[in-house]
């Protein structure tokens, strides 16, 4: 016998859980194939075939309960639902009977009442009689009308007659009672009812109105019941007595809450329908019938109800009218029923009825169980975020993270699913970088001596070692430029930016009019003084070099980066694109170019925190220069003096003296504020490493926004920390 215990199904993938059914001969190999090759599905043709006006094809998740058994009878139940918790609910709920024994149903007589509305009766009473003593009569040309049903078992099998008081007087309500065997039989009784009609009408002496089944299927009761010991219900710190008692207690509130009782059923029909639909059957038919009957007298009740046994188990039962069939109809034109049937291994409409009985009683026992308990919300907000985040298309690697990102934000939505997946997109790129790297710079930071530089005057900078990557493959359309890391977080400007750069390079290069894609990381962030557009343009230049085979030597290098700088600055002192060519630390001047780099070993403990607003270098240049034409000789006083701090810095540093160092850098920083390039932000940024007892802090770079530098031996961390609760970014840099 199969064993419909399959753990772990959840867990695995598609294509897992279609192997798994095809070991186990739920699936046979034809079946899992389809499944496999997405061939199980309805094709537009007999679409067109079932309905009007088809445009296509409409899908819904198919899915599978493992677990129940019914009768003895072990089924793995398939589904058609796209409504999120509903089968792992109903899987568990199976799980949680079959330990307890499994589900035990009764199975509905197949019989179906079809109707004859007669009015305009002229004496009801003798027609009550006449039709009573017709009623053979009837029943036999009712079943010439249906020879095959007869042959198979079934057809009509008696006849009532009923009275209705209308407002015009009685009406005549003639039921027949067919037995349909295997089929629903709406059409079989439709076909019996309009044959027998002129005849009805004949004996009656009134006019038949309306001739068609009626769906409040009250002869086709399936009963479901299961029975589950306490312990088994326990959840978290809640007992199972307690949670059966509640369950029994949700049941009662059900019978006397109309508002409660629609969605009490509602969860029972969750079941049912998801059931109906993946086996081709009318849901519509058996909603009706099932809202019809839960309202029979008068109230609308629970269908189900959950009361305690004698040996202390909660015991569930279902009543619920139940008409499907397993032939007929558009079923099995349909490639999806006929799988769903066969992994089901139904052989009569009764045992299908009696699953689908036992999948509504379960589905309301997992709805409840959930309720009483933990509440509904949780597993359904996961499993919503699941299927929020695939509606997004969440790659399997990052499907996990966005789901636990939507969960944990609370706010289950697609453009909040979006956001999250972006964000680790983004984060996924960092780390990983460009594939191949043809060129890498240095970016900088300037520890004494910026905009001296610019009027020939010393400063001292250290680089950011391995800030930008860049890598060039040559296309035959127009060039793409991908950014990573840093650059992405203004990718609009950074690629405009790159994509000049590289038809700049190109032309240079003797390259011009070729095209290529770019990608391009940087570690460190544009207009923040750190000569991120140097590294880019010292990047960009070494990876023509390695893709066009140029052998280009580091002032070649240098010198093309210099006029990238000019195209992005104006007038810049070529300070950046020297360190970011020669990745040392230096003491530059203009005229001079690199006057002294300075051992490797010069690395001292820094920490270089950006602030919120940006700095422009060129303008920033462009104000000092406009105020230095003014002032020319207290200005000159300023950069002698910042040029002899630079000197004198460059000596601090080589003999590890960071007590002079951090004077000098303060002292720098209060000239360059005297230059009017500092903003409240970077006095703040300071004021705060200083404070956490930074040796010395000042700006770096052009200021009007930016970054600082701050000098802080054994206290790197602390004073990083500090500025990042300002909020700063701080960057690291490797010390030696
Ligand atoms: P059907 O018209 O296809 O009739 C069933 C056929 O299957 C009969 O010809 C019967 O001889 C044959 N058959 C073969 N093997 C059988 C077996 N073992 N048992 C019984 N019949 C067997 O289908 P139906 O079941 O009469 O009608 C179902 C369709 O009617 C559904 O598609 C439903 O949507 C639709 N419908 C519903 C309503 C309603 O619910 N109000 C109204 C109209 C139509």
């Amino acid at each position: 016998m199969k064993e419909s215990r399959l753990p772990g199904l959840h867990r695995m993938s598609i294509a897992e859980r279609i192997d798994a059914l095809a070991e186990r001969d739920w699936l046979d190999p034809t079946d899992a194939a389809r499944l496999r090759e997405s061939a199980a599905l309805l094709e537009k043709a007999i679409a067109d075939r079932m309905v009007e006006n088809v445009i296509g094809v409409f899908g819904l998740p198919f899915a599978v309960a493992p677990n129940f058994v019914v009768n003895g009878r072990d089924y793995v139940v398939p589904m058609a639902i796209e409504e999120p918790s509903v089968v792992a609910g109903l899987s568990a709920a199976a799980r949680l009977v079959r330990a307890g024994g499994g589900f035990v149903a009764e199975p509905p007589e197949p019989l179906l009442v079809g109707q004859v509305h007669v009015v305009d009766v002229g004496d009801p009473g003798r027609a009550v009689r006449a039709l009573e003593e017709a009623s053979a009569e009837l029943v036999a040309r009712a079943n010439a009308l249906q020879p095959s049903l007869v042959v198979r078992g079934g057809g009509a099998r008696s006849l009532e007659v009923h009275r209705r008081a209308l407002a015009g007087g009685i009406a005549i309500v003639l039921h027949l009672v067919v037995d349909t065997r295997d089929a629903m039989g709406a059409n079989i009784v439709n076909t019996m009812c309009e044959g027998i009609a002129p005849e009805v009408e004949r004996i009656a002496g009134g006019r038949a109105v309306m001739s068609i089944l009626s769906n409040l299927a009250d002869r086709a009761l399936v009963t479901a019941t299961a029975a589950i010991p306490a312990d088994l219900l326990a959840a978290g710190r809640r007992s199972g007595e307690r949670v059966r008692d509640a369950i029994v207690q949700a049941t009662e509130l059900a019978n006397a809450d109309a508002w409660r009782a629609a969605t009490h059923n509602k969860g029972v029909m969750n079941g049912v329908d998801a059931v109906a639909i993946a086996t081709g059957n009318d849901w519509r038919a058996i909603e009706a019938g099932a809202h019809a009957w839960a309202a029979r007298d008068g109230a609308y009740r629970s269908l189900t109800s959950w009361t305690v046994d004698p040996d202390g188990r909660l015991a569930g039962r279902l009543v619920m009218p139940l008409k499907v069939g397993i032939v007929g109809g558009s079923l099995l034109a349909n490639p999806g029923a006929r799988l769903a049937l066969a992994l089901l291994g139904v052989e009569s409409a009764g045992e299908l009825a009696g699953v689908m009985g036992a999948v509504g009683l379960a589905q309301n026992l997992a709805a409840l169980r959930a309720l009483v308990t933990h509440g509904i919300q949780k597993g359904h907000m996961r499993l919503h975020a699941r299927s929020v985040a695939a509606s997004v298309g969440t790659p399997p690697e990052l499907f996990e993270r966005v789901v636990a990102g939507l969960v944990d934000g609370g706010d289950i939505r697609p453009d909040k699913a979006r956001e999250i997946l972006e964000g680790l997109q983004q984060e996924a790129r960092v780390a990983a970088g460009p594939a191949t790297v043809h060129g890498r710079a240095a970016a900088k930071v300037i520890l004494l001596g910026e905009h001296a530089v610019v009027y020939g005057r010393h400063a001292l900078a250290l680089p950011i070692p391995d800030a930008v990557r860049a890598s060039l493959a040559e296309t035959d359309r127009p060039g793409r430029v991908r950014l990573y890391g840093d650059a992405g977080a203004d990718s609009g400007v950074v690629e405009r930016h790159v994509s000049e750069l590289v038809a700049f390079l190109a032309r240079k290069l003797g390259a011009a009019g070729r095209h290529f894609d770019v990608e391009l990381e940087t570690r460190v962030p544009p207009g923040m003084g750190l000569g991120a557009s140097a590294a880019v343009a010292v990047a960009l230049a070494r990876a023509f070099d390695h893709v066009l085979g140029l052998a280009l030597s580091d002032a070649e290098v240098n010198a093309l980066a210099f006029e990238c700088e000019k195209l992005a600055h104006g007038t810049p002192s070529g300070i950046d694109n020297t360190v970011a060519t020669f990745g040392r630390p230096m003491l530059y001047r203009r005229e001079a170019g690199c006057v002294e780099t300075l051992s490797e070993a010069a690395r001292p403990p820094l920490v270089v925190a950006c602030g919120r607003a940006r700095g422009i270098t060129r303008e920033q240049v462009a104000a000092v220069r406009a105020r230095f034409a003014g002032r020319r000789d207290r200005y000159n006083a300023i950069f002698d003096e910042i040029d002899a701090i630079a000197v004198a810095g460059a000596r601090a540093l080589a003999t590890g003296d960071y007590v002079a160092l951090g004077d000098l850098m303060n002292l720098c920083h209060g000239l360059l504020n005297a230059l009017q390039v500092s903003t409240p932000e970077l006095e703040n940024m300071v004021h705060v490493a200083r404070t956490q007892g930074a040796l010395g802090a000042k700006l770096t770079g052009a200021g009007g926004g930016g970054s600082i530098v701050a000098l802080a031996p054994g206290n790197t961390a602390e004073v990083a920390r500090a500025l990042e609760r300002a909020g700063c970014r701080v960057l690291t840099i490797p010390q030696s």
